[in-house]
Parts: structure tokens; sequence; C-alpha cells
């Protein structure tokens, strides 16, 4: 196809071209545009978005499109790279995670056109972004003071999904079912393959989560023949097929003991909850042999908080007998 049509654009073979799609209009009639930057390689190939900023004060999503628009990496030979830097212009401004009216992006999926505006931030992404494309990876990162080591999840059971997470070669890969409402789910009835990134924790610039998210993408890049070459992987592609989270069991102060990304042991004493007065001290101990893959960074916990996520490969699961029901 020598024209292809994004968002009511046409794009021709080696043609970079900035789209702005209208988002919303604030109260102060200001409208509010968020832009696409789109390049199309000199020849012919499959159509990749790259989608951050669902969650505004999910930085680090943002920061990888950034570097990859900065660093001339959004030009492929063959097909089309669509840069999506932020979703939510909303939450952006505000430092917040949701749109204004408190409503999660991500859980708004169709959307509708006269919805509430989370449901409408939606509707401009299923109506102007994901009809065009084949493949998207929707960048996030862990919630408030809680870090993710660099993870893709993806429906695993599906082949093409599965492809797209092993070519991106995440140090972790989690089989994720589909959530209720998501950009994945309703962008995977249309046909289209969507996984998602996460990485680091919200307000905060992770470098090791940019750089693996960079590399990461260039690699599906050049999985999907896009571009010639993509960085080696540092470290393997642990596939977890099941996770689980260590919470506290009273309030108090977390102190812990572990790194994010680090395997740990049953037993293993991983961290310890106090009072503020020296009163008492209580052990955390490791539930299973599995992986940090995300850990809560915020010392003032409550009782049922969650302190670590962790998430077991084939190995782990071998090595941790299951308890019978
Ligand atoms: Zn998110």
């Amino acid at each position: 196809m020598r024209v292809i049509q994004i968002a009511g654009q046409e794009i021709r073979l080696g043609e970079f071209k900035e789209i702005k799609i209208n988002i919303a209009k604030l109260p102060s009639q200001t409208l509010i545009d968020t832009p696409l930057y789109v390049s199309r390689g000199i020849e012919d190939g499959p159509v990749l978005a790259l989608m951050a900023g669902m969650h505004g004060d999910e930085i680090n999503g943002l920061e990888i499109v950034r570097r990859i628009l900065d660093g001339g990496l959004h030009q492929p030979k063959r097909g089309t790279l669509v840069c999506m830097p932020i979703i939510n212009v909303y939450g952006f401004l505000n430092f917040s995670r949701d749109v204004p009216d408190g409503k999660d992006v991500n859980r708004s999926f169709p959307g509708s056109k006269n919805g509430s505006l989370a449901s409408r931030v939606a509707y401009h992404v299923m109506r102007d972004v994901i009809p065009f494309i084949d493949y998207g990876i929707d960048f996030h990162t862990g919630g408030a003071m809680r870090a993710n080591y660099p993870q893709v999840r993806a429906v695993l059971k599906d082949q093409l999904n599965s492809e797209l997470a092993n070519a991106f070669h995440a140090p972790f890969t989690l089989d994720a079912p589909f959530r209720p409402n998501s950009l994945r789910k309703e962008a995977s009835k249309k046909g289209k393959k969507v996984i998602v990134y996460e990485g680091g924790e919200s307000l905060r610039f992770d470098q090791t989560a940019i750089e693996e998210g960079i590399a990461g993408t260039l690699r599906l890049m050049h999985h999907l023949n896009m571009i010639d070459w993509a960085p080696d992987p540092k470290e393997e592609n642990r596939i977890i097929w099941s996770s689980t989270w260590v919470r506290a069991k009273h309030a108090g102060l977390f102190h812990s003991n572990v790194q994010c990304g680090q395997l740990i042991n049953k037993g293993e004493w991983v961290g310890t909850i106090t009072d503020p007065f020296g009163l008492f001290k209580e052990k955390v101990v490791a539930p299973e042999k599995a992986y940090v893959i995300g850990l809560n960074n915020i010392p003032v916990v409550n009782a049922g908080d969650a302190l670590m996520h962790l998430g077991m490969d084939n190995l782990c699961k071998l090595e941790t007998p299951s308890q019978p029901d």
C-alpha cells in the first residue's frame, strides 16, 4: 500500500507526520490535543503502536517513547511506527493515574463518545489509533511507591502474543489474563495484538526499566522485520506462570531485605515490620521460592497492604511442591 490513513491523515511511504488528536476540552474551554508521531518506512510492513501514559503519572513509558523519538529510533525501514507518548493528558498534568472524575481509563474501554471522561479518552484511542495498527505495546509502571521489575504481561496461550512477548524478551514475562474493559482486551477483540510492558513505579524515572523498555521495543521491531538490528538482551526472559502477593500481617513500618528482581527461597527472611517505638519486630518470610517481581517502597504500612509481588517460573514450581487444597 503506497498510502495509509491514520486518524484521517494520509501517510506515504518514507513519510513522518505529527497528527494531533483532540481528546477533550478543559472547563476553561482550552482544547486538549495529544500528538501521534507516525513514521513510515520506505517499504511496506506491519503497523506497530507505542502507547504510553494511559495512567498519567506513569512516566517511564512516556520516557521510553520520548527517547525512541529523540534517538531517531522511531524510523523503521519497513512498516510503520505510531508513537503516542501521552494518552491521559489530564492525569499527566495532575500527577494522577486517573482522569479528574476519578475513573481509570484502562477500565473504561472500548469507551463511548458521550460517556464519562475516562470513557471518552478510551473512545478516542479505539477510534483514532487501534483500527490502523496490527500490534501495540501499552506502557505502564507500578502504582504509588510500588516498583515493578521490568516485565511484559500477555496471554501466553495465544501463539502470536507469546511470540511478541518472547521477541521483547523482558527480564520477566507474566502470563496475564485479559482485564475487563482494558485496552489490551478490547484491542484483541478487534484482532489487534497488544502486549503490556510494566517497569518501575509511578512519578519516578527508573533507568533500568526505561532502558529495558527501549531495548525490548527494538527487539520486537526487529522480530517484525521493521528494522535490521536490535540490542541483545542483558537478562534471561523468565516466564512467570503464577504469582502471589506477600501482605503485611500487622500495621507498622516495613523494612525490606530484598531487591526487586531478586530470587528468594521458601522460608527466607525477606523483611521486617516494626512499630515506630522499638516495642515489636515481626519477621516477614517468603511463602514460596519465587522472584520478587514487584516491591513496595513505602515504609508505613497497614495490615493487609501488599509488600511484595512474587512470581514463580516452572523451576520455582518444581522446587516448591504445591500444598493440597
Ligand atoms: Zn498503569
